[in-house]
């Protein structure tokens, strides 16, 4: 398969998607970026990416928050996107990255008098999250960002040494993730995920003033667990000793997808197995990315013209 990527405003051959060592995003994480995926359906041999517009507005307010003056609409952007999948030929599921950085090559830290550029590349992607029964977690030593220091709602590239910080941590302490508390010590999300959590039937989720991404897969399976599976989810903040006392706890992300917790800081969540309400809701959630419930396909983009 030949690579492809949306660099200097068309698509081109990825070798030549190539920056400079001085660029300002390269030398201070003045930048920010997004994480869409794109589900192949065997069945219609169409890839569908999933909220792409969604994705994209999230991209431009991240971009916002760094003083980015950029032409691009979301449509523009998912425009792009498109022709840069169909220039791959994308038969699997596939992972697309798009990266607004300050593309003037110059030193002095600040967000003003500079150069915007947006580059998109895609890669092949699986399982993000290597559990496939649950993942093993525990609450990481450091804290999340807090609004005050760097904006926790947008997908700020300097901002992700505090996810990998926490990530590294957790796995070299032997857990596969992470979860982090807010300066406030109240529960926020996963290195790269939000966070859900089971109990008596209910789904709380932290609010997004507790410092947490403004997911997009959050925001889909609040809207799925209400309408379809019927269930109350409530947005407020969660103690860390919630989770050990929980019935089931999952993260989800466009990465992650929906992985359940099998155990927080070495204690079972719920019997330490994958609960029905996870189960049910990673069950539709896979169904709505392949295009299989009718009633989430507005939130699927075809790639390929059938
Ligand atoms: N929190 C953080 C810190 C993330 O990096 C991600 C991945 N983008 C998420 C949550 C999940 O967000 P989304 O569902 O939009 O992928």
């Amino acid at each position: 398969m030949t690579r492809f990527a949306f660099f200097n405003g068309a698509i081109r051959p990825i070798e030549e998607a190539r920056i400079s060592v001085m660029t300002h995003t390269f030398n201070y994480g003045t930048g920010c970026f997004g994480g869409l995926r794109g589900y192949w359906n065997a069945d219609e041999r169409q890839l569908y990416v999933f909220r792409i517009l969604d994705h994209y507005r999230r991209f431009l307010e991240s971009g916002k928050l760094l003083l980015a003056q950029l032409d691009y609409s979301p449509e523009d952007l998912a425009a792009f996107t498109l022709e840069l999948l169909r220039a791959e030929g994308w038969q699997e599921d596939c992972y697309i990255r798009p990266i607004l950085y300050k593309a003037d090559e110059t030193i002095g830290v600040r967000l003003h008098d500079l150069r915007d550029a947006v580059t998109i590349f895609s890669i092949p992607m699986g399982r993000y999250i290597p559990a496939e029964e649950g993942a093993r977690a525990c609450v990481s030593s450091w804290r999340r960002v807090d609004d005050t220091a760097i904006p926790a709602r947008g997908k700020l590239i300097g901002s992700y040494v505090n996810s990998a910080l926490a990530k590294s941590e957790a796995v070299l302490n032997g857990f596969d993730e992470a979860l982090v508390l807010n300066q406030d010590g109240h529960l926020a999300e996963g290195s790269a995920s939000n966070l859900f959590v089971v109990r008596n039937g209910v789904l709380y989720t932290p609010p997004i003033s507790s410092n947490v991404l403004e997911g997009i897969t959050r925001r889909s399976i609040i809207q799925m667990a209400r309408e379809v599976l019927g269930l109350d989810v409530i947005e407020r903040e969660i103690d860390r000793t919630e989770l050990y006392v929980a019935d089931e706890a999952f993260l989800c992300g466009t990465g992650a997808q929906i992985t359940a917790l099998a155990s927080v800081d070495h204690r079972p969540v719920g019997n330490g197995k994958l609960g029905p309400v996870t189960k049910a809701l990673r069950d539709l959630y896979f169904r709505v990315v392949r295009g299989r419930e009718p009633r989430y396909r507005h939130w699927l983009t075809p790639v390929f013209e059938t």
